[in-house]
């Protein structure tokens, strides 16, 4: 920077005359050549004081140019800063300064063009910094100003690049930072040939949450939530926690070295979220299913992993909740194998695949043949003939039951109708009946129906529901029992004594038959004379059924040894290998003549 020089004390003796006039002229002369801060006056005694150190250093002995080159800078820091500026300035002068101020001594042509030059010198060099400088400012400005719009755009772009990657309610990670770091774990694993590389993720879900939602609302929900995704955050440490649904929160275990190292992250996240905590007011305990997967990274996909984490998740859920599961293949085959035969059923049905068996309800004592029982069952195209173990409670999960169970109900009832056509002692066919069905508000009609399709008398068909079905549902089902009832249908309790075996209740039924399950007639296995606590619950269980009038079948019966007992007991029927396994409609057929 080019600093003003102090104005030049006047000489002694005061201004010298001419000094004015030669300011005057120099100020007009440089007026327009550059944009000027000073006023005119001020100009003019700016140029004036100038004069006067001209003139002082003119007649200075020893003579200098010093004062020329602070001169010619002292105009460029008054902004006198032009080519053109210089040009007039040493015009003015060199026309004006000697012969204005009557100064002709004979050195002073020679003094003057030194002076002259070092105005030149020193305003060039001035003007020169000066552009350097303003230069070096805009240079330092404009890096700035880069600094600046890079350090904001840096961090609008962390900004943003965190929006993206975190959940906006618990700042937690979101899923797809999290399906992004999981995908990590499978690509290095690749890279460096990582073989025996393992990792475990923990699908958790809060228990109960809508609940909360539903009666304290969602704000307290919210807040439940980001109290939640708190203690997660401390109570599994390093691993990535993510949300990645509603009420559902994943945990990433990179490098596990066995399955513990997953349970211990698990049981430290039930304990955490286990904790009560108080939301605006409200004391909240809440508590959390885990899934749990932990292997090999060779031979699967992130995808893989996270639907297994998913199923052992509702693995949890139905094991009671508010605790984890760890995924297991083997079940988890089998469970995939029963979605897929579920899946078939339908198609299946349509098809034809499904086909009875009828299974003899002897008479104890004498032997007659009084019923069948109609036995399901599914010709499978690949997997051969299934029994009804491995397809009704699929059927039940699905709903497909009612159709199944109606396809059923008239298919024995024209096979019955056919036996009747034969002999006038024709059995009476007995046909299962699932929950489902018998809380289908369809059912009487269907049954009265199917009676009249197939011209079958009504006592020459039989409906078995099991006992627990009765139980499970509401009064709607004694509705229905008493309307089949009275068409005339039999209705039978099948499997009695695997669930309640409740006499009494029975009592205000239109039941006509008690089916005893097989487990009682294992009990008489044993050789006589020894463990008789079986035959004397038989007993109890016979005669009470008689005082309420009801027949008693026994189930299973697989032996001469267990028939007699039965008979000597005093049940009226039974049904089992010893007496006929199930077989095709044929055999019943042939029986009969
Ligand atoms: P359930 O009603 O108790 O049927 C008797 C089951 O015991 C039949 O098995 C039969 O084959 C078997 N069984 C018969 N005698 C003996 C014996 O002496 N010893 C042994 N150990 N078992 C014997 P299945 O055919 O496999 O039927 C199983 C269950 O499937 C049935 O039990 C019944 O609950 C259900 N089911 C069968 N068909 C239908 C149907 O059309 N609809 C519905 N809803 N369920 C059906
Ligand atoms: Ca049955
Ligand atoms: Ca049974």
């Amino acid at each position: 920077m080019v600093e003003q020089s102090e104005p030049a004390a006047d000489p002694p003796g005061g201004r010298p005359p001419g000094v004015a006039a030669v300011a005057r002229a120099w100020a007009k002369a440089v007026t327009g050549t550059s944009y000027l801060p000073l006023a005119q006056d001020q100009l003019e005694a700016f140029l004036g004081d100038l004069t006067v150190r001209l003139v002082t250093a003119l007649r200075a002995e020893p003579f200098t140019v010093r004062v020329g080159y602070q001169v010619g800078s002292d105009l460029v820091a008054a902004h006198i800063a032009s080519a053109e500026g210089l040009g007039r300035t040493i015009e003015v002068l060199d026309l004006r300064l000697l012969r204005d101020l009557d100064i002709d001594d004979p050195d002073m042509p020679d003094r003057m063009a030194r002076l002259l030059g070092g105005i030149a010198t020193g305003y060039t060099r001035a003007l020169r910094d000066r552009t350097l400088d303003e230069q070096e400012t805009i240079r330092r400005a404009a890096l700035v100003a880069r600094e600046q719009a890079e350090i904001a755009l840096r961090e609008s772009e962390a900004r943003y690049r965190h929006r993206a990657t975190h959940d906006p309610l618990t700042d937690l990670p979101n899923r797809s930072l999290f399906t992004q770091r999981l995908d990590d774990v499978f690509s290095t694993a690749g890279r460096t040939g990582g073989e025996g590389r393992r990792l475990g993720v923990c699908f958790v879900d809060l228990d109960g949450f809508k609940i909360v939602n539903d009666t304290l609302g969602h704000h307290i929900g919210d807040l439940l939530l980001v109290s939640v995704a708190e203690r997660l955050r401390r109570g599994v440490g390093e691993h990535l926690v993510a949300r990645i649904g509603g009420d559902e929160f994943v945990i990433l275990v990179a490098d596990t070295t066995c399955t513990d190292d997953v349970l211990k992250v698990a049981e430290a996240t039930i304990a955490a979220i286990g904790e009560p905590v108080v939301v605006d007011g409200h004391e909240l305990t809440v508590t959390a299913s885990i899934g749990i997967v932990e292997r090999t990274v060779a031979g699967t996909t992130p995808s893989e992993v996270m639907r297994a984490a998913d199923v052992t998740l509702h693995w949890a859920k139905s094991a009671g909740k508010g605790r984890w599961a760890l995924f297991d293949p083997v079940r988890n085959d089998h469970q995939l194998a029963r979605y897929a035969l579920s899946a078939a059923m339908p198609a299946a049905l349509d098809r034809g695949e499904f086909f009875l068996d009828y299974q003899p309800l002897v008479a104890l004592a004498g032997g007659a043949l009084l019923g069948v029982e109609a036995l399901v069952r599914w010709r499978h195209p690949t997997m051969g003939v299934l029994g009804p173990d491995r397809f009704i409670s699929l059927a039940e999960d699905s709903g497909l039951i009612v159709r199944l169970g109606s396809w059923v109900l008239a298919e024995a009832c024209r096979e019955a109708r056919r036996w009747l056509d034969r002999s006038a002692h024709a059995p009476f066919v007995s046909v299962n009946l699932a929950v489902r069905q018998v809380n289908d508000p369809g059912l009487v009609r269907y049954v009265t129906d199917v009676l009249a399709d197939t011209r079958l008398p009504a006592d020459r068909l039989q409906l078995e529901i099991t006992e627990s079905a009765l139980m499970s549902t509401a009064d709607g089902p004694v509705r229905t029992l008493r309307e089949l009832a009275d068409l005339g249908v039999r209705i039978a309790i099948d499997d009695f004594g695997t669930g309640y075996s409740n006499l009494s209740y029975l009592r205000s039924l239109p039941v006509q038959e008690l089916k005893l399950a097989g487990k009682f007639v294992e009990g008489l296995r044993a050789p006589a004379g020894t463990d008789r606590t079986d035959e004397s619950i038989l007993l109890t269980l016979v005669t009470l059924a008689h005082t309420l009038r009801l027949t008693v079948t026994a189930e299973g019966v697989e032996t001469a040894g267990q028939a007699e007992r039965l008979r000597a007991i005093g049940c009226d029927a039974a049904q089992g290998w010893h007496f006929g396994r199930p077989g095709p409609a044929d055999g019943i057929t042939e029986r009969l003549t």
